[in-house]
């Protein structure tokens, strides 16, 4: 006897919770250290996809890796194909995590590790929901579902850009259970970019800065910044004395250097008000103090445009419009190598706005400042409307399984890679009433939740399978 969705994942829970437990005990986060030709984002992003096509491998499923870049689950061979969209790498683990962010634990209800809910998590609940379909013979004939599956999500969207050119077809809808429920159909737009801020050195600094550092991804307001300086010897009381009177600093005396510290709090780049950037909180700190350091240019011209800003006010382009808001920034690395900073940033536009427009006024006024602008990613803004029968069918599902009839399809801040396939939207998983813990310590999914998506996902399947 068929059994109902409810029964499938009850007895399937178990199952779902070791292999999830499995792939988070890979460190599937992007390291250039470990690049070679069958792992382009590292070892780490392409063991992890390794061990999830595995997975569909011994559910019976057809898979295909796409030389470390992303990887593809396929169930039936239909014409009509149906797509989901998922990725297997993570950010890194910074501090403040109660647990081993790569062990994963179930407590009181949740479990806990990098990736549970961004986004391994959705990974197996989705895989669990096609087995469902497949072992229940809901495919019709003429259909087929492929879960795409990409290894570079959280760094530069490679992963999905070699897909899209690599792959014989695209689905012709999918699904992207990397965000929010209900559903998001506008995104805004969106542009990664290097920046480097040469400089040179006053004469008469008071301490030379012999390392600089801040955060570890671009797309993560940085938890964590620090500076080790050197003063003048005859300045060194003056320059403690000073550096001690500012609040938000920890300083350290280690031999002849002084370790200056920030701490904020880690946050993903589309939500920077949830979160405080430690670069900034330094770079503040260290203007405030009055001592003047060897890289005192880029600090002026740091606080001067940035500083503890992510709407850009500074840098004249404070946009909104009603359907996606405002327009945010994060400079999320920073690193000091010689006369030079080097910076990973991104900025979040709303949807009435474009890239020539970003071009205009925020690239310019940036590039007037002192800091250099080099594009890595550009994704225009992207909306579907509310009517159309693929937002219908997926907010019907979600409605029929949560009984939630006030929440609306809305728009974030240009985080997923919706933009690169057609007709796509992202579906989950985090519920409205559930707090955003992505990119963040201490990142959980509660086991109610999983359960829930998976219901979710299994009924959407079903419904657009017959669309
Ligand atoms: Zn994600």
């Amino acid at each position: 006897m068929k059994a109902t969705r409810k029964e499938y994942i009850d007895q399937s829970m178990p199952c779902m919770i070791t292999d999830l437990k499995t792939i988070i005990s890979c460190v599937s986060v992007w390291d250039p250290d470990t690049v070679s030709a069958e792992a382009p984002f590292g070892s780490g992003p392409a063991k992890a996809l390794r061990m999830v096509l595995a997975m569909a491998e011994k559910m019976g499923f057809t898979t295909r890796n796409f030389n470390g870049y992303a990887g593809d689950i396929t169930l039936g061979t239909g014409k009509k194909m149906t797509g989901i969209l998922a990725h297997i790498d993570v950010v890194a683990a910074e501090t403040g995590w109660n647990t081993d962010p790569f062990d994963a634990v179930i407590k009181d209800g949740n479990i806990y590790g990098r990736g549970t809910s961004d986004d391994k998590g959705p990974v197996i609940s989705c895989l669990y929901a096609m087995k469902y379909i497949r072992d229940n013979d809901l495919l019709p004939e003429d259909a087929s579902i492929r879960m795409i599956i990409g290894a570079d999500e959280e760094e530069n969207l490679q992963c999905i850009q070699y897909y899209t050119a690599h792959a014989e077809r695209l689905p012709d809808q999918t699904f992207i259970p990397d965000a929010y429920f209900p559903l998001v159909n506008s995104e805004k737009g969106l542009v990664d970019f290097d920046s480097a801020f040469h400089f040179v050195s006053p004469d008469h600094a008071d301490a030379f800065v012999k390392r600089f550092t801040a955060g570890n991804a671009r797309n993560i307001v940085p938890a964590y910044a620090c500076c080790e300086i050197e003063p003048v010897a005859e300045c060194r009381e003056n320059v403690l004395s000073k550096l001690f009177a500012v609040p938000s600093l920890k300083i350290r005396e280690d031999g002849k250097s002084i370790l200056i510290e920030a701490h904020g709090r880690g946050a993903h780049a589309m939500t920077p008000e949830n979160g405080e950037n430690a670069a900034g909180l330094l770079l503040c700190g260290l203007k405030t103090s009055g001592v003047t350091f060897s890289m005192q240019p880029f600090i002026d011209a740091y606080t001067e445009k940035i500083g503890m800003e992510f709407n850009g006010e500074h840098l004249s382009c404070c946009w909104h419009d009603d359907i996606s808001g405002v327009l945010t920034m994060n400079f999320g690395k920073m690193d000091l190598q010689d006369n030079i900073i080097q910076m990973k940033a991104n900025v979040r536009y709303p949807i009435s706005y474009t890239h020539d427009d970003l071009n205009a006024s925020f690239v310019k006024n940036l590039t007037e400042a002192g800091f250099t602008y080099t594009e890595v990613l550009s994704m225009e803004p992207m909306y579907i409307p509310d009517d159309s029968d693929f937002i219908q069918t997926l907010m019907n599902a979600y409605r029929e399984v949560t009984g939630d009839t006030e929440h609306m399809p809305f728009s974030i801040g240009g985080a997923t890679y919706a933009r690169f396939l057609p007709n796509s939207v992202s579906f989950g998983p985090l519920f409205p009433y559930e707090t955003e813990l992505a990119h963040e310590a201490n990142e959980c999914l509660s086991l109610e939740s999983f359960a829930k998506m998976t219901e979710i996902y299994i009924l959407a399947l079903e419904r657009l399978l017959s669309l």
